[in-house]
C-alpha cells in the first residue's frame, strides 16, 4: 500500500511515532506497547533516527522487531546529519533491505550548541535534496516530510518556511506530517496555507498526548510549540501525577475529537514508546471523518 493511499479513505488514518530504545529491557517495553497500539487499528508505525546517525542501527531493528510484530508498514526516519550522500544511500539500501517501506525525510537538527545546521562535505544541506535523492534512487520508498505550523525556528518567516515545504513536495514527498501542536487552530492555518500554496498532497497534524507539565514545557520548548494558557493553568495548579496525566490525555483527546470533525487526513501520534496514554486517548473514539 502506497503511504499516501493510507488518506484516501473517509476513516481518519492514525499512525504511532517510536524512538529506539536503548536497552534490551526498553526493546521489549517497546513490543508490549506496539501490540497494545495495533488494537487501535494504525495504518502504520515510524521510528524515528538520532542526532547525527547516533542510532542509525537501532532504528531498523525498531522497524524489523514492529514489522514481525504488527505486520504492518513501518516508516524509518532519516537526517542528513552527519552523513554523505552515499552513506545515505547505504542507509536507504538497508532499510528497504530491513522491510522499511516509507522514509521520513529529514534535514535534522545543527549540533547541540549550534544554531546553524552544517552539511558535510559530500553531503546534503535540506530535505528536499534528500527527497531528490530517495526519489531518484529509491523509487519504491514512500516519502514523508515535516512541516511546521507554528514555523520552523530558523526560517524568518512563515511565508519562507511554506515555499521551503513546497521545495520538498514538489521534489516528492507524498505526505506531510506536521510538527506537534497544542492548538488546532494553528494547524489549521498552517493546513489552509498549504493548500493556498497549492499543497495538495495529505498534510497529516502531529500530536503527542502530554503526561505531565514538566514534560510538556520541556517538549514545547524543544519543538516551539506554544502551550496554551488553559492547557498550562489546568496542568500546573495540581501536582499529583495522575491529575496531570489525565488533563494532559483529555487535552489530546479534545484535540482528536476536532481534528476528525474538520476532517483530518489522518493523525500521526508521538507516543514516545508508551502505550497507556495513547489507549486512553483513543478508548471508544469513531475515528472517520465527517
Ligand atoms: P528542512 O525542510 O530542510 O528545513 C530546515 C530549515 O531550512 C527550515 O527553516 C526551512 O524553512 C529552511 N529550508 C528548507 N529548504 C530550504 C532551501 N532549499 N533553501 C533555503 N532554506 C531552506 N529530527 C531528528 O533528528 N530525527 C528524527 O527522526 C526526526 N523526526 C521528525 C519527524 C517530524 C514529523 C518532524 C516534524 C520533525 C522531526 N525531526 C527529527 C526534527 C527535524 O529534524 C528538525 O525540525 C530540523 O530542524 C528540520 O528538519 P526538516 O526536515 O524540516 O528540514
Amino acid at each position: 500500500m502506497t503511504l499516501a493511499s493510507h488518506y484516501s479513505s473517509s476513516r481518519c488514518a492514525i499512525s504511532f511515532e517510536l524512538f529506539p530504545p536503548k536497552t534490551p529491557a526498553g526493546m521489549q517495553a517497546l513490543v508490549k506497547n506496539v501490540k497494545r497500539l495495533t488494537e487501535f487499528g494504525p495504518s502504520y508505525f515510524t521510528c524515528t533516527y538520532g542526532a547525527g546517525g547516533s542510532t542509525r542501527g537501532t532504528t531498523l531493528d525498531v522497524v524489523e522487531q514492529v514489522k514481525r510484530v504488527t505486520g504492518l508498514p513501518v516508516a524509518s526516519h532519516l537526517t542528513c546529519v552527519g552523513s554523505t550522500v552515499d552513506q545515505l544511500a547505504d542507509y536507504l539500501v538497508e532499510a528497504s533491505q530491513r522491510g522499511a517501506e516509507y522514509i521520513v525525510a529529514l534535514r535534522g537538527d545543527p549540533p547541540k550548541g549550534s544554531d546553524r545546521f552544517e552539511a558535510v562535505e559530500g553531503g546534503l544541506r535540506y530535505a528536499n535534496e534528500l527527497v531528490e535523492l530517495i526519489r531518484q534512487r529509491f523509487a519504491g520508498l514512500g516519502i514523508a516530510v515535516a512541516g511546521y505550523p507554528e514555523v520552523h525556528q530558523e526560517a524568518p518567516d512563515a511565508k519562507t518556511d511554506l515555499d521551503n515545504l513546497k521545495r520538498k513536495v514538489d521534489a516528492g514527498a507524498d505526505i506531510v506530517v506536521s510538527q506537534l501542536f497544542y492548538n488546532n487552530d494553528d494547524f489549521y492555518r498552517f493546513r489552509d496555507a498549504c493548500v493556498a500554496a497549492g499543497i495538495s498532497i495529505p498534510i497529516v497534524p502531529g500530536i503527542l498526548p502530554v503526561t505531565n507539565y514538566k514534560q510538556a514545557e520541556r517538549i514545547a520548548a524543544m519543538c516551539k510549540a506554544a502551550i496554551p494558557a488553559s492547557l498550562a493553568n489546568a496542568m500546573s495548579e495540581n501536582d499529583d501525577e495522575d491529575y496531570q496525566f489525565n488533563v494532559g490525555v483529555e487535552h489530546a483527546r479534545a484535540q482528536t475529537v476536532d481534528l476528525i470533525e474538520n476532517n483530518a487526513a489522518g493523525i500521526h501520534y508521538y507516543v514516545l514508546n508508551k502505550s497507556e496514554a495513547a489507549a486512553k486517548m483513543l478508548d471508544g473514539l469513531e475515528l472517520a471523518t465527517g
